[in-house]
């Protein structure tokens, strides 16, 4: 089961093996006395996950409810078909997150405006969460799984309805798409600032609010445990305000998108200087993170500044 991974006595990490990619996207089943799944990703994914939740000696009937990091299409995509398929389930997001999972046409639109044709392909079917089954979350509130207590922190920054888990007994960190994204087999790390809605001061005071936590485990949504507790934290606060600057600096320099986005890209390749000795990793990953920086974080860091905000 080499998708699979435990995490500790409660908490297990699946690979969602998203169209076959692998490391890519992470779902975690937390198995209280009720289990839980966090971010079960996109209706493409649902099948995989499902059958991860079966090799861990589940059945679907046994899964209590889902609970989703923020609404993009690649983490709760599937939320409208898995709880339509099992009435039973309770669906738990933001609660500025809900009213979008209750109608996701705005979701759907703007997953067709980005991917076009491909979308379906991609992501699969997106469908309402009945409004009986969602229940929307505040900030500091505390989901009781029974044995596992989870405690839910708003993260503005990625998203505005972005939220965290955090589990004080294990110190577990369910880290969603906050501290940006972890490539665990090259041991990269980068932010992950989409448009429209990503703010910078919101995301570092996010960053902040999580770093006062006594973290011993991060987990990304993008993609797995990661080793170290504390190097995610002071990556992310780094990176995302460097990156800010590179890209407000190019900004002011000219009124050009493509001169920005190519210097947010040199930028964006330090942080996978270290792989130059393993040339094929280094191909690979040169690709991904220019395509990244190019196409979602460059986009939402342009827009940002454009709607007035600040640079750190
Ligand atoms: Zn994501």
């Amino acid at each position: 089961m080499e998708h699979i991974e435990q995490v500790n006595e409660k908490i297990y990490s699946i690979d969602q093996q998203w169209l076959d990619n692998v490391q890519y996207n992470s779902c975690y089943l937390i198995a209280g006395e009720r289990v839980a799944l966090y971010d079960t990703g996109p209706t493409t994914s649902m099948e995989k996950v499902l059958q991860s939740v079966e090799e861990l000696g589940f059945r679907p009937e046994d899964i209590s409810c889902l609970i989703y990091s923020h609404i993009h299409i690649d983490h709760a995509g599937s939320a409208g078909v898995f709880s339509t398929r099992y009435p039973h389930l309770q669906v738990l997001v933001h609660e500025q997150g809900a009213p979008h999972l209750a109608n996701p046409e705005k979701l759907y639109q703007s997953m067709k405006r980005v991917f076009g044709e491909m979308a379906e392909k991609m992501y699969g079917d997106v469908v309402p969460v009945p409004e009986e089954q969602l229940r929307p979350l505040a900030d500091g509130e505390i989901i009781d799984l029974g044995g596992v207590q989870l405690r839910v922190l708003h993260t503005p920054g990625h998203a505005s309805h972005h939220l965290c888990l955090y589990d004080d007994e294990h110190r577990v960190l369910f880290a969603g798409e906050a501290l940006g994204i972890y490539l665990p087999e090259a041991d990269v790390y980068f932010p992950s600032t989409p448009p429209p809605d990503f703010d910078l001061v919101s995301a570092v005071n996010s960053v902040e609010k999580l770093e006062k936590l006594p973290v011993e485990k991060v987990l990304f949504s993008h993609f797995g445990p990661a080793g170290d507790p504390v190097i995610p934290l002071k990556k992310a606060k780094e990176m995302l305000i460097d990156w800010g600057r590179i890209v407000y600096q190019a900004m002011s320099e000219r009124d050009d998108t493509a001169y920005v986005l190519e210097k947010l890209s040199e930028e964006s390749m330090k942080c996978i200087e270290h792989l130059r000795d393993a040339p094929e990793l280094y191909r690979k990953y040169t690709e991904l993170v220019r395509f990244r920086s190019g196409t979602t974080c460059g986009p939402g860091y342009i827009r940002y500044f454009k709607k007035g905000g600040v640079v750190l």
